[in-house]
């Protein structure tokens, strides 16, 4: 069956050439039971690595059921070892994370037995092995005896006609060894089993054959006894792996090791939170590069959306009801939009009020955008508490250091001086924390921005505003062929009418009542449009006081309520339209705020999302910074994937006997290089799901977190799984390159050194 003919074996090093065997002529048959002996370093390993296929040769010829076998490809040896050879080697090659039981059955596994008769066939084998009550032992329990008799089950398992066992008593007591020695003889019937030992007496009496070596030499070789009636051998057809067993055989090798799975699954997690961030990260920055603010809504926060009905009727509580009742709307305010508008706020110090009359406002340049604190802060974000009570607020700033305690005052105009009588007057404020970020924000309660009063600083309240200053600071009309400009309000005339220098003392005399054309540039207080204005006044009286008449012609009170009345009336366009109520809703973030709107009703509401408006001009900027942050995430992504390797590829090397084992039983390199693929696989799919639901879970709770992942999708989802999943395959097939790079003698002898 087996046939030497003057087969030599050399072991090449650099820079020596050691013989392992010379010009060997052997031959063996079924019913054999050979032992080898000799002296170490004889070559008797040598002699049954080569029998078995786990190590090739170079010189002569090796036959099997007298086929050559020097054109063997890998696969052929795979397929040879797979279905013939059962090993037993002296340091029992047992995977000790395994039970007994599984230990047996992985040798039917990777042989593709029918998975209804294997299990039966185990413990069968199991039981000729007196291990029976053992047979749901880890391996690494067992006494050496034991494992070597669970080995011999493995080799066993197999239907395969040659048994060989390499010193398979040499780590075991006189007693278990000749236990062992037992069990092989008693299953040798049919088989031929070849045995090395440096005992002979041992063996002696199962021994049919006895082959003794020197030097890589035959130099004895006797048969004892005759071999009668041995049944002609058919081989087992190979059968490849099915899928179930390869999944249900990925899951067992992982979860015999629970320590190494969870040490791999969060160190996956980790990495895998990290590039979801900074992913999650860039879809932030792309989705911000392409919206654009509101003009007519500027600086509402994310976490704002604005309705209004489009029928222009009041809100009533039916629908502030209909709001609260949307799921993603987390409150419903009927007065804060007051604070959401460009409405520039200063805020002054105590002392710049009542020691030096100096103001000092926020900074000159810039102001602050009133903003409810609960939706956008979180207590990560800002130094101090959020504001609760009315006068509390949180301010930010990188120029001026506000401290926390602070007593502040807010007003709406740089011009502000006095908190008692000037109606700009905000109000008192106590500083109750500092955000961290140093916007140029003030963060006011709830409970502020629900006091209807506020309506004044509203977008309609400022325009209003504005627009009486433009009046009343210069509106211009011909008169005598001169131009005008009317700056200064006089209470002391009845009726609508004009003063000349009303500067001069005297009494004002009465010129002519005439129709008056006034002219004005005006610009509209939202979009800062700028375009003229005619108002054609009837009746207007004109006065003047002294001789000269070109200076400090001024207006009375009358004249300037007809004027802003005549200007609100004709800004109905863009000022009344604004001026419906809007009621503004508090979502988490972008992801509610873009689920709200399709929740509304939008034949009942018109739905503004102000920090969410599309900006067409982003177009290019958009992919530039798509391509750069690209280019950075693949690099992180790959520095990620780098660590990941490094530290899997220690974990790996801990395996190394155990895929030594699995091709010496005679797994085939198509289901390893699938077993360990699967198995990245398996890890890096299980370490992504519990990090989605771990991040899931705290992005509830730690809102920084939320901002960071709200832009993700169901489809970003799956793009990061796949991005995971493909990485652990990669991971998966570089370790098999590894395993393969060795023949599974030395990856055998190399595992049993590390
Ligand atoms: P035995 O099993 O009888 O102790 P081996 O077959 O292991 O002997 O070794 C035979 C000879 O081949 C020895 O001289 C040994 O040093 C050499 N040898 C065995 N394996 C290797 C190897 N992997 N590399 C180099 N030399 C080896
Ligand atoms: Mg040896």
């Amino acid at each position: 069956m087996i046939k030497l003919e003057n087969v030599s074996k050399y072991y090449k090093s650099e820079e020596t050439v050691s013989v392992g065997m010379k010009k060997v002529n052997l031959e063996f048959d079924l019913g054999e039971f050979v032992a080898v002996t000799g002296e170490s370093g004889s070559g008797k390993s040598t002699l049954l690595n080569v029998i078995s296929g786990l190590d090739g040769y170079e010189d002569g010829e090796l036959y099997l059921f007298g086929e050559e076998t020097s054109h063997y490809t890998i696969s052929d040896w795979e397929k040879y070892r797979g279905t013939n050879i059962g090993f037993v080697f002296q340091n029992y090659n047992i995977i000790d994370s395994f039970t007994v039981l599984q230990n047996v059955l992985l040798a039917l596994e990777v042989q593709g037995y029918d998975p209804k008769t294997r299990k039966q066939r185990a413990l069968d084998l199991i039981d000729k092995v007196g291990l029976t009550s053992h047979k749901n032992h880890k391996a690494s329990k067992l006494s050496g005896g034991q494992k070597q008799r669970t080995v011999i089950a493995r080799a066993l398992a197999k239907d395969c006609p040659i048994i060989v066992a390499d010193e398979p008593t040499g780590n075991l007591d006189s007693q278990s060894g000749a236990q062992v020695l037992k069990v092989l003889h008693d299953i040798s019937k049919d088989k031929l089993i070849i045995v090395v030992t440096h005992d002979y007496d041992q063996i002696k009496e199962f021994a049919t054959r006895k082959i003794k070596m020197h030097d890589g030499e035959v130099v004895e070789d006797k048969k004892y006894k005759k071999i009668e009636n041995v049944k002609e051998y058919v081989a087992p057809v190979p059968q490849k792996m099915s899928i179930a067993t390869l999944i249900r055989f990925t899951l067992r090798s992982l979860f015999s090791t629970p320590k190494r799975l969870v040490f791999l699954t969060l160190m996956q997690m980790i990495v895998m939170v990290a590039f979801t961030l900074s992913y999650s990260w860039r879809e932030g920055q792309i989705r911000d590069i392409n919206v654009q603010q509101s003009s007519r809504f500027p600086n509402v926060p994310e976490t704002r959306l604005l309705v209004e009905r489009r029928d222009g009727v009041d809100f009533d509580a039916d629908d502030i009801e209909y709001f609260e009742n949307i799921r993603f709307v987390t409150r419903v305010y009927e007065h804060g939009l007051s604070f959401y508008n460009s409405l520039r706020l200063f805020i002054f110090t105590n002392d710049s009020i009542y020691n030096t009359g100096t103001e000092i406002y926020y900074n000159s340049w810039s102001f602050a955008t009133g903003t409810d604190a609960a939706a956008t802060l979180s207590s990560l974000d800002i130094d101090g508490t959020l504001p609760v009570a009315a006068n509390e607020i949180v301010v930010g700033d990188s120029w001026i250091n506000y401290k926390i305690g602070d007593e502040v005052y807010i007003g709406t105009s740089s011009r502000y001086t006095n908190p008692n009588v000037n109606e700009d007057f905000v109000g008192k404020f106590k500083i109750t924390g500092i955000d961290k970020s140093k916007k140029h924000i003030i963060y006011f309660s709830d409970a502020f921005l629900e006091n209807p009063n506020l309506e004044r600083y509203t977008i309609n309240g400022q325009a209003k505003q504005e627009l009486i200053e433009q009046v009343y600071w210069g509106v211009t009309f011909p008169y005598d062929s001169q131009e005008f400009y009317l700056n200064k309000e006089i209470t002391n005339q009845i009726g609508i009418s004009i003063l000349f220098n009303s500067q001069a003392s005297g009494t004002a005399e009465l010129l002519e009542i005439k129709d008056i054309a006034f002219t004005r540039h005006f610009y509209n207080p939202n979009t800062y449009q700028g375009f003229p204005l005619t108002i054609t006044v009837p009746n207007v009286s004109i006065y003047k006081i002294g001789t000269d008449t070109s200076f400090y012609a001024a207006m009375s009170s009358d004249l300037e309520t007809y004027l802003v009345n005549y200007v609100l009336n004709h800004f109905e366009h863009f000022y009344k339209v604004e001026n419906r109520r809007v009621l503004s809703l508090s979502v988490k973030g972008i992801n509610d705020g873009n689920k709200t709107i399709n929740a509304v009703d939008q034949n009942t509401y018109r739905i503004i999302y102000p920090a969410n408006i599309p900006n067409p001009g982003a177009g290019i900027l958009s992919f530039v910074l798509g391509l750069f942050t690209g280019i950075f995430i693949i690099l992180f992504g790959l520095l990620l994937y780098s660590i990941v390797h490094a530290v899997s590829k220690n974990i790996m090397k801990s395996r190394k006997k155990d895929f030594a084992i699995f091709r010496s039983i005679g797994t085939n390199r198509v289901t390893l290089a699938r077993l360990v693929v699967l198995e990245q696989v398996f890890i890096a799919g299980m370490s992504a799901l519990l990090m989605f639901a771990v991040l899931f879970v705290l992005s509830n709770y730690v809102a920084s977190i939320y901002s960071i992942i709200q832009y993700m999708e169901i489809i970003d989802y799956i793009v990061l799984i796949i991005i995971f999943l493909l990485f652990g395959a990669w991971l998966g097939l570089r370790f098999n390159k590894k395993i393969f790079r060795q023949s599974v003698i030395e990856s055998i002898v190399s595992s049993r050194e590390e």
